[in-house]
């Protein structure tokens, strides 16, 4: 049997795949089984920060597997500390739990805002606030955190705790707030799979403000929007606000899994040995894969970033067949006359790989997709909007 017939023969059709088999790649490229090469504008959903088989970050990750593959929590090691360390200081958070997802990075999250609550406002206050058409996870809990009633349906009983406001609707949240003590809100500050939607500033800054009147630890789910992604470190720093914690993942191994969990000045203390774990979180060539991925997600990187956004807003603004482009810096919806289904096919058939988030088009490049590569990426995403 081919690979197509395998999968289809033994994996669980969670997926609903294209009908491309990756075999390899190289920076902004992938190649597939009949040889073809694709400008990749999806990165595995953002998670190939600089690309396919990028050197340096192969160095790193190589020259860790090569000193130790793996030990459990029960021991120190570097790459885990140093990659806190690093964290912490390029966002002035104060502690990292590590896991191996965005969902376990939110779950670790969920947890260290309810004891807080439970702590500081008593065993009541363990609700929390998400927005509808977020997107937290697919375990039973960040399911439950998820504000999309379609993906609980099947599922149910869901975890209890959870209340959903619409995006952008301060009046909604502080009616909730007021009715129902609450232990955090969670955000995303661009919702990814829920259409590319970054929130208003004022929606944010609202947040902010209730969040200060009522002591509401604000979580900001940055598993998607994170790690340069947005042209700013993480996505919040293009609010101008801190919040009391952050997750993220996808991005910040660079292609391996890792999450992490990173708390602020109010929760820095919450947890004490026993009170959260992993096997493989803080895994040392995870750990040295983001290490290197941080450390390169600089000014000039991030500039970068800025500029083919300007590219892509450039060349997308007012072309046929495109009705609006939303998003920040390099994680962008497109949304087409035409069923974006069809828009895919086509840049698939152009050589383009572009994946979809609700009705759009979504794009999420590697953050050093070279320009050329880019535009010629944007000439067949522009027929295939067209035509
Ligand atoms: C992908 C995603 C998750 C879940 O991450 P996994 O690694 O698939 O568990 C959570 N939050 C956001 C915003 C995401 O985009």
């Amino acid at each position: 049997m081919n690979t197509f017939e395998l999968d289809k023969s033994y994996v669980a059709p969670t997926y609903a795949r294209f009908p491309v088999e990756i075999v390899g790649g190289k920076g902004a490229t992938v190649t597939d089984a009949d040889g073809k090469t694709y400008i990749d504008l999806g990165t595995g959903i953002a998670v190939n920060t600089f690309g396919t088989c990028d050197e340096e970050w192969i160095a790193a990750v190589t020259e860790q597997l090569h000193t130790f593959q793996h030990t459990s929590n029960l021991y120190y090691s570097s790459p885990c500390a140093r990659l806190a360390e690093q964290l912490c200081t390029r966002t002035g958070m104060k502690r990292v739990f590590f896991s191996n997802s965005g969902a376990e990075a939110n779950e670790c999250a969920i947890k260290a805002a309810r004891k807080y609550a439970t702590e500081k406002k008593g065993a009541d206050a363990y609700t929390i606030l998400t927005l509808c058409n977020s997107f937290h996870g697919r375990t039973i809990t960040t399911l439950s955190a998820t504000g999309q009633d379609v993906f609980h349906q099947l599922f149910t009983p869901m975890t209890p705790g959870f209340v959903h406001a619409p995006a952008n609707d301060l009046d909604a949240v502080r009616k909730i707030a007021d009715e129902t003590p609450l232990a955090a809100i969670m955000f995303e500050v661009v919702q990814g799979e829920g259409g590319v939607n970054p929130l208003s500033r004022e929606f944010v800054d609202g947040l902010c403000a209730l969040a200060a009147e009522k002591d509401i630890l604000l979580i900001a789910d940055e598993v998607q929007c994170g790690n340069g992604r947005t042209g700013m470190l993480y996505g919040y720093m293009n609010y101008g606000f801190t919040p009391d914690i952050f997750t993220t993942a996808k991005g910040l191994g660079g292609g391996l899994p890792i999450g992490a969990t990173v708390l602020g000045e109010k929760v820095k203390d919450i947890f004490s040995a026993g009170d959260n774990g992993s096997t493989f979180g803080g895994n040392p060539v995870a750990c040295a894969g983001a290490l290197n991925i941080l450390s390169r997600l600089d000014e000039k990187t991030l500039d970068g970033v800025k500029k083919r956004s300007k590219m892509i807003f450039d060349a997308l603004t007012g072309a046929p067949g495109v009705v609006s482009i939303t998003g920040l810096g390099l994680m962008l919806g497109v949304e087409t006359e035409k069923p974006a289904g069809d828009v895919i096919a086509a840049c698939r058939e152009g050589g383009v790989l572009v994946i979809k988030a609700k009705n759009k088009v979504r794009l999420l490049p590697p953050l050093n997709i070279p320009e050329e590569q880019l535009a010629h990426a944007l000439e067949v995403l522009r027929a295939a909007c067209a035509s």
